[in-house]
């Protein structure tokens, strides 16, 4: 069965891992959701194979499925636990603590389970991002309900998690700099601060400005996403059909707007086509972009991210499950069936792809 398939440059892919190492040595690798369009497993193989013990993940439901892959000696969860935990939980796991009610919800359940050993925790700080995380009040207040807990608890380190726009570097390092006095006032001999969303240039003049604090840098996106001259992805025409005028087709069977062909091709929903998270319009072309494509959807007309002979295609109907409608003039000369369409921008937070195919060492990727 022919498929949407993501080509994959691996040797080059490496490269970049390795690169990425050098500007954030000992960095913690970033696995989540979709895996960045990889799928996580891939994830876990490849940080696994680069020496990677210690990783992060998204939420806990995902940090267990991780550590059954492979002999981590630590993750990371990135997300509040709230939820009922295990005992086993406890062995590995660094939760994140943003609120003091998320620490009550690890103690009560760390003293349930009669667990006894050390649990591991990070403290959240809070950020310009006003997400999850402790202020300097309520991080006074959580240090103490550490050290009175009737179960041994040990701090990891902080996490700060800043925005990705809107913020200089000299905001960055300030708000650095501020958190390090702010532990140093509450006493607490912290030497691990778990970063993300920073230059490489950044986090140096951060090291050398405190350097009893080891800055962990958290990578995702810019790790496995960041050199997207490494994969590609194509998907095949299964099925070409011409249509005339007026003739009706697919599951809406609307009416053809004018002689073509259908050119159907695989991936649909399940595979993130189509699907799109809620934009953010900065300016006003970006604006005028959008009220021209929505006023194109109105009238049902939609593009798809696949490719032929370098220009987009419209989607015929609405994407299915797994294939695709697309619409192709009568004036230009249709591909045929087992041909490769190539894709462009995909979303890989939100892709799946059917198949992922390793390129041989110096073949082309576009
Ligand atoms: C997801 C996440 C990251 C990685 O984010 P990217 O933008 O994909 O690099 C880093 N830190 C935290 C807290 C996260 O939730």
């Amino acid at each position: 069965m022919l498929s949407l398939t993501l080509y994959l440059d691996r040797t080059q892919w490496l490269k970049h891992l390795r690169h990425m190492e050098e500007l954030y040595p000992d960095y913690v690798p970033v696995i989540k959701g979709n895996g960045y369009g990889f799928g996580s497993v891939r994830l876990a193989q490849e940080a696994w194979e680069a020496g990677k013990d210690k990783i992060a993940a998204g939420t806990i439901e995902e940090a267990r499925q991780l550590i059954k892959l492979h002999n981590f000696t630590e993750i990371l969860i990135l997300t509040p636990v709230v939820t009922e935990l295990r005992a086993a939980d406890f062995t590995k796991f660094i939760f994140t603590i943003g609120s003091l009610g998320q620490l009550h919800h690890l103690l009560q359940s760390a003293q349930k389970l009669n667990y006894s050993l050390p649990i591991m925790i990070v403290f959240k700080c809070e950020s310009t991002m006003r997400r999850y995380g402790l202020s300097p009040q309520d991080l006074a207040l959580a240090n103490t309900l550490v050290s009175t807990a009737p179960i041994s608890i040990q701090i990891e380190g902080y996490a700060l998690h800043f925005a990705l726009e809107r913020l200089t570097d000299r905001d960055k390092l300030s708000e650095i700099d501020a958190w390090l006095k702010t532990f140093e006032e509450l006493g607490l001999n912290q030497t691990k601060l778990y970063i993300s969303h920073l230059t490489p240039t950044v986090l140096q003049q951060a090291s050398l400005k405190h350097p009893t604090t080891t800055f962990v840098m958290r990578l995702g996106t810019s790790l496995w996403l960041g050199d997207t001259s490494t994969y590609s992805f194509r998907t095949n025409v299964l099925d070409v059909k011409p249509i005339k005028f007026g003739e009706r087709f697919g599951y809406k069977q609307k009416t053809a707007w004018r002689d073509g062909y259908l050119i159907y091709v695989s991936g649909g929903t399940a595979n993130g086509i189509g699907m799109e998270s809620p934009s953010h319009a900065k300016g006003l072309m970006a604006r005028l972009k959008l009220t021209l494509f929505w006023l194109l959807s109105l009238c049902n007309f939609n593009l798809s991210p696949f490719t032929y002979k370098g220009h987009k295609l419209w989607f015929a109907e609405p994407p299915h499950m797994q294939a695709s409608i697309l619409k192709v003039p009568k004036k230009i000369s249709p591909p045929f069936p087992g041909e490769e369409l190539i894709i462009k921008n995909l979303r890989m937070t939100i892709a799946k792809f059917d198949e992922i195919v390793e390129l041989e060492p110096q073949t082309s990727c576009n």
